[in-house]
C-alpha cells in the first residue's frame, strides 16, 4: 500500500499504536478476513507525516475486507450484548474519541499529529469503551501507552502528554 493519504477510523489509528505496544518490531500477519490493517500498520510505522483523514465509515483499514459491503461493516461483535452491528460499535466508539480527543469528521492529521491526541484519548478510554470488560480496556491503555514509546522513540516525536 503506497499512498500520500488514507481514511482512518480513530479507533483503528490507536489500534495501531497499540498494535506496535503489544508486538513492537514484529510485522502483523495478514488477516484472514482479508482487511488492510497489516498494511495500514506498516505505512504509519514507517511515515509519521502521512496524511490521514478521519472517517466514521469504512476506512482503509477496511479495504478488502469480506465484511466490508457497500462502505459498511456487516461484521457482527461478539464481546457484549448492548451492540450487534460492529458498524454501531465502532461508530460509537469513534464518536466519543473524536469527542475527547477535539477531531472533526474529515480532519486530516498526521500520525505524529495524532500522538499529540493521545493523552485525551487515554484520559477519556474508560468512557470511549464504556461497556467493555474492565481488564480489557485496562490492558488495551498500557498498550497504547507502550506503543506510543516505541513509536515516539523511533520517529524522535515529542509527545506533550504520555502517561506512564
Ligand atoms: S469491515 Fe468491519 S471487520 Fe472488516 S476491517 Fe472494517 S471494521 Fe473490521
Amino acid at each position: 500500500m503506497k499512498k500520500n493519504q488514507i481514511d482512518l477510523r480513530v479507533h483503528h489509528f490507536f489500534d495501531v499504536i497499540r498494535a506496535f505496544g503489544k508486538h513492537s518490531d514484529a510485522n502483523i500477519e495478514p488477516h484472514p478476513h482479508g482487511h488492510s490493517f497489516h498494511s495500514v500498520v506498516e505505512l504509519i510505522r514507517t511515515r509519521p507525516s502521512l496524511e490521514i483523514k478521519l472517517v466514521i465509515e469504512c476506512d482503509s483499514v477496511c479495504c478488502g475486507c469480506c465484511h466490508c459491503k457497500n462502505g459498511l461493516c456487516n461484521d457482527n461483535v461478539d464481546h457484549r450484548k448492548d451492540f450487534i452491528s460492529k458498524e454501531e460499535f465502532n461508530n460509537f466508539v469513534d464518536k466519543r474519541a473524536m469527542k475527547k480527543c477535539l477531531i472533526k469528521i474529515g480532519e486530516v492529521l498526521t500520525p505524529s499529529q495524532l500522538c499529540q491526541k493521545a493523552g485525551m484519548y487515554l484520559d477519556n478510554i474508560d468512557f470511549i469503551y464504556a461497556g467493555n470488560d474492565d481488564w480489557h480496556t485496562a490492558q488495551r491503555k498500557k498498550d497504547v501507552i507502550k506503543g506510543l514509546k516505541y513509536y515516539s522513540r523511533l520517529h524522535d516525536i515529542k509527545i506533550i502528554k504520555a502517561q506512564d
